[in-house]
């Protein structure tokens, strides 16, 4: 190829705003017939047998859906399984020897750790025989506050065994966030470390997590504490009396094994909290059957996932993205899946690319939060490595904005991995709205059409489907396998938070309830879904209802734009205004020129009505341990308001910085 031509289908992939799946893909994906839409159409919700087939049953079901009393909704009555069986058991024969978890940890000097189905078998039963010998019993919720450590998933899937639920608390949350989840869960059990490496320097966790621990109003039974950190680097901890190491436990109990549990298929797998960029905490409750049915089908629709393959989601397990797709739905495909206990810059900016290569990875789920990261660090960092493994590439979590999405696709995936945006959310266990990678267009920005089986449709406030390119809210009408079954013992709150808004709540016909998410979305005449983001973060302009991120998407479509967060301050006149916060790409610098063309990308792109009372360059912004933007902290500077809370922030210093530098302005 020319430079000239280079340079041709170079500025044809900035305009291009469809990609056909590449052909190498297509022909060996796990889906690739279009008819499927149609058949789970005409075939609901029998069409979800598909998904229970996945797994093993001890005993099969009844009925796929019971939906007599909405919107308690339960899939697969009477069908009785265990999670662990399905995740480990089962692919011994097969399997027993290959990887099941590939952990690279931190810091680099120590080595990684594979561990084999055999192993993780093995693991599992002790520790599972273990929890038994404490006294955890069915239905006793076990929380867990560990980082990206194998003990972690270790631990979910003994408690799986044994029937005991369990509530993964993230490791980055504070020691009042602990006490608060394990209060409102009555969780008596805790499994925790002494400390994990960050950037090659040990951090301190025990104190933390007994710090939270004293906040429990509740009697706490034994806690387990994982050794984590290497000798020498600890922080001089003493386990209290009711403290054992999971070493001793698992040592105690070396060659035992635990019969897995028949669970109902509707009995709880787990607990989720969601992340509370908004309000209290919800206790999401997850079932056995249906969660992981739907975990299982996604991964390998969506992942296109295959046993062979190695996978790699750069989540954490503390959020319900590593849950599904590094601990659940790849185990019960019986593939080998990765863990990351470090960040993507450290010891350098290519660490991940690193990984990729070495391990030879066949996938990559990740966040648009981290693609932006990579952008804006540049290409240089993964162009030093071969990442020819890759087949496929997905993200989650937030909009993506084209601009990083192409950059993705060129970068990353070579032009030769669909990408699939996958949007779903903590309550719907999985993914909900996304193309399939060997069928479907992909559309730069775009999740895509919902999945087959799945019922989305954008409304407006009376709940009337709207018209193509006009934004709505976005609804499932329909129930799924995978939907969260109530919020821990706060039924009403489960109706209140998810299903008034749309649902006649006197009735008993499932027609009549729609399960609300709370996010703002558009369609396209190819019913492809673009979401806009949480509809709290709508900006109203004179009258004008603007999505925060679709001027967002705006914003970084500028050259120099690595990241952009806009958010709506009050304005005399037209009520509320857009105040825009930026950070530059490397090597470029805010000023008035850069200014000027962020204003003008918004009135292109959007128009006049979008333009910004101000625009604020800024090193970071404000971001919660997931990784969102938190939204409210920004208008309280745009307002000039007191600031609100900052604890759940990974960067609270941050606001102060910016509330500074706009009124040095
Ligand atoms: P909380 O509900 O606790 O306030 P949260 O909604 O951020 O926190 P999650 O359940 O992890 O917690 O995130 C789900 C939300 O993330 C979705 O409702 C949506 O707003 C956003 N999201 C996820 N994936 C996508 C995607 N592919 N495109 C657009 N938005 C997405
Ligand atoms: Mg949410």
């Amino acid at each position: 190829m020319s430079d000239e031509d280079g340079v041709q289908l170079e500025a044809r992939l900035e305009e291009q705003e469809a990609f056909d799946p590449p052909e190498e893909f297509v022909e060996q994906a796990n889906v690739s017939e279009k008819s499927i839409y149609e058949e789970f159409e005409e075939n609901w919700p029998e069409c979800w047998e598909q998904a229970a087939d996945l797994l093993d049953w001890e005993e099969s079901y009844d009925e796929v859906l019971d939906a007599s009393n909405p919107p308690f909704y339960e899939w697969f009555t009477d069908g009785k399984l265990n999670a662990s069986a399905n995740c480990l058991d089962r692919h011994l024969d097969e399997r027993g020897d290959e990887a099941a978890i590939e952990w690279v940890g931190e810091p680099l000097e120590e080595g990684n750790r594979t561990y084999t189905y055999e192993d993780l078998h093995r693991e599992v039963n002790e520790f599972a025989a273990a929890l038994r010998e404490m006294g955890v019993g069915e239905d006793d919720v076990v929380t867990m506050y560990m980082p990206m450590i194998p003990e972690l998933p270790i631990a979910m899937l003994a408690c799986a065994r044994i029937g005991a639920p369990h509530s993964v608390v993230f490791a980055g949350f504070s020691a009042d966030a602990l006490a608060t989840r394990m209060n409102a869960a009555d969780s008596e059990y805790l499994v925790t470390c002494d400390g994990y490496y960050r950037r090659g320097d040990p951090l301190d966790h025990l104190n933390k997590a007994n710090d939270g621990l004293a906040g429990v109003e509740h009697f706490v039974s034994d806690a387990v504490v994982v050794e984590r950190l290497r000798d020498g680097d600890g922080f001089g901890h003493d386990l209290a009396d009711d403290q054992r190491t999971y070493a001793d436990l698992v040592a105690e109990q070396a060659g035992e094994t635990v019969e897995p549990v028949e669970r109902d298929a509707e009995d709880m797998l787990f607990l989720m909290y969601t992340s509370g960029t908004t309000g209290q905490p919800k206790g999401v409750k997850h079932t056995t059957g249906g969660y992981l049915s739907w975990a299982a089908w996604t991964s390998q629709a969506v992942l296109d996932i295959e046993p062979e393959d190695t996978y790699f989601c750069s989540a954490d397990i503390g959020w319900i993205t590593g849950h599904s797709y590094i601990v659940y739905g790849p185990l019960a495909l019986g593939t080998t899946t990765m863990m990351y206990e470090g960040t993507p810059d450290y010891p350098e900016r290519d660490r991940l690319w690193e990984i990729v290569e070495e391990y030879e990875a066949n996938q990559l789920y990740t966040a648009p939060t981290a693609i932006r990261a990579f952008m804006k660090w540049g290409s240089e960092y993964p162009d030093r490595h071969d990442l020819s493994s890759l087949r496929l590439l997905g993200t989650v979590g937030e909009p993506i904005n084209p601009r990083a999405w192409k950059w993705y696709y060129k970068h990353i995936g070579d032009k030769s991995c669909p990408i699939v945006d996958t949007w779903w959310q903590t309550e719907t266990g999985g993914m909900m709205v996304t193309t399939l990678p060997g069928i479907g267009t992909m559309k730069p920005g775009s999740a895509g059409p919902p999945l087959p089986g799945v019922d989305a449709q954008i409304v407006d406030t009376d709940g009337t489907q709207v018209d193509a390119g006009r934004a709505g809210y976005l609804t499932v009408q329909k129930p799924w396998p995978g939907m969260l079954r109530t919020l821990y013992k706060n039924d009403e709150r489960y109706i209140d938070e998810y299903w008034r808004e749309y649902s006649d709540t006197d009735s008993d016909d499932m027609e009549d309830w729609v399960y609300f998410p709370e996010d703002g979305a558009k369609i396209d005449d190819d019913g492809y879904i673009t979401v806009l983001g949480r509809v709290d973060d709508v900006i109203n302009v004179s009258g004008h209802r603007l999505g925060t991120m679709e001027i967002e998407s705006a914003i970084v479509g500028v050259e120099g734009v690595a990241e952009a967060a806009v958010v709506g301050g009050d304005h005399e006149v037209k009520g509320e205004a857009v105040y825009a916060y930026v950070i530059t790409e490397e090597g470029y610098e805010g000023g008035d020129g850069l200014r000027l063309r962020v204003v003008g990308g918004i009135e292109d792109a959007i128009g006049p009505i979008a333009r910004p009372e101000s625009v604020v360059f800024t090193p970071e912004l404000p971001k919660t341990r997931s990784g969102k933007i938190m939204r409210r902290l920004l208008e309280d500077i745009a307002n000039n308001d007191e600031l609100g809370d900052t604890s759940t922030l990974r960067n609270p210093d941050v606001v102060e910085d910016i509330a500074a530098s706009v009124s040095d302005d």
